[in-house]
């Protein structure tokens, strides 16, 4: 019997593992995770609800290496048919896919459940040390065991928001495959100057991020002032397109132009006409400030870098996907493959990035069984 031995008990390996299963009833499946429990980081998604996808999956939501096959990866997989065939009911909530219940307990529920009744072993506090091909296929070495297999499949993710294990991946692999080292993404901004005295305010904004004038990107939303530099869903949404030396230009008031607002002014019967207009902290900030209107429409701040994994949502980064073929498995070492976020392909916020482990998992376990019953 052949033996597929899946590294990472995340969203992804989980995932994969039942397709495997459910694919080919002659295999003997095995996961190995280091955390004590599977699926830690899947509980603490979409504040807890679990964004499993998004309606418009549009391939410039994703960064890194969008290639052909993996375009569709991301276009093919049907999340809410598939879902359900795994006895779990979903709904839309706007653009954003969320388990009918809107709690990722039931959605990890689901996938243990259905790991137990597949015969699945899950093999927590197992931690993978590292990797070697031999004659016979693969040996995997943890700290407590090691575990030979025909198959193994990379479903280790990323380090981010410290709900995965920290350890290196590119250590475990070795050389086995090449890695982009992996970045924040999908996380908080250090600013320069640090507008401490704003900390705590929040604002709808247009916000931009540019390079020497050059627009980076643009993301309209809620942007949250800090004691470190900004936070809020645009800003992380901006940070998938940090570059060193980059500039947030923020409009704090878009609902109106500069003229409309110095014409408001002018006719302002108050001594300090901001006050009636924005935040009063907003105001004492601005009335300082020698072009308060300007400022307002147009606040410029350096960004002096992103905040670490520990805060992010995902890793930019991560194994290169040209190194594997069009399976996902690597073209120098058969039997190899990968999936998730330890691939070099990273979503925006929005269900992107639940959206590709679950697709990219379905994909290697289809590939898997045309090897196997080939
Ligand atoms: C706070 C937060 C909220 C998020 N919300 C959303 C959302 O709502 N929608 C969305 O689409 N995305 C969201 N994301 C991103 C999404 O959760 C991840 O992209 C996704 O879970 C990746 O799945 P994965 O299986 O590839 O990796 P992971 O979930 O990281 O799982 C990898 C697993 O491998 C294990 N592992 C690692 N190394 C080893 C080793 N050496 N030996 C054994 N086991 C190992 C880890 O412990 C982990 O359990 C969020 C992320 C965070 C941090």
């Amino acid at each position: 019997m052949k033996r597929i031995i899946i590294i990472g008990a995340g969203a992804s390996g989980l995932f994969c593992a039942i397709k495997c299963k459910e694919l080919m009833n002659n295999v003997d499946v095995i996961v190995l995770e280091a955390n004590k429990q599977p699926l830690k980081k899947l509980l603490a998604t979409g504040n807890g609800r679990c964004n499993l996808s998004n309606k418009s999956l549009s391939f410039d939501q994703y960064n890194g290496e969008v290639t052909k096959p993996i375009k569709e990866i991301i276009s093919q997989f049907d999340d809410q048919k598939e879902f359900l065939e795994e006895g779990l009911l979903t709904k839309w909530m706007g653009n954003l896919l969320y388990p009918a219940s809107e709690q990722a307990k039931s959605v990890a529920e689901v996938l243990l459940d259905r790991a137990h009744r597949l015969g699945i072993a899950v093999l927590t506090e197992q931690t993978v040390i590292s990797l070697k091909e031999n004659n016979q296929g693969y040996k995997i070495i943890c700290e407590q065991a090691s575990y030979d297999a025909d198959f193994v499949i990379l479903a280790m993710g990323s380090q981010a928001g410290l709900l995965s294990t920290e350890n290196d991946r590119q250590k475990i692999i070795g050389n086995l495959l090449p890695m982009v080292p992996f970045r924040p993404s999908l996380t908080q901004m250090y600013t320069s100057p640090v507008l401490k005295s704003l900390k705590g305010v929040r604002v709808k904004a247009i916000v931009k991020l540019t390079d020497q004038d050059a627009l980076l990107s643009c993301e309209k939303g809620e942007l949250l002032f800090t004691d470190y530099g900004v936070s809020g869903i645009c800003v992380m949404q901006l940070s998938r397109f940090y570059k060193p030396g980059c500039h947030l230009e923020i409009d704090m008031m878009p609902s109106l132009e500069e003229e409309e607002l110095e014409a408001i002014l002018i006719k302002s019967p108050l001594t300090r006409p901001l006050m009636g207009l924005v935040n009063t902290k907003i105001e004492q900030y601005l009335f300082k400030n020698k072009e308060p209107v300007r400022t307002l429409k147009n606040l410029k701040l350096s960004i002096t870098g992103l905040r670490d994994y520990k805060t992010s949502q995902v890793m930019q980064g991560g194994v290169v996907v040209r190194a594997l073929d069009d399976n996902l498995e690597s073209k120098r070492h058969p039997g190899l493959f990968v999936i998730g976020e330890l691939l070099n392909v990273t979503g925006n916020c929005g269900g992107y990035n639940l959206h590709f482990a679950f697709a990219s998992a379905k994909h290697v376990a289809n590939a898997i069984e045309g090897i196997i019953n080939a």
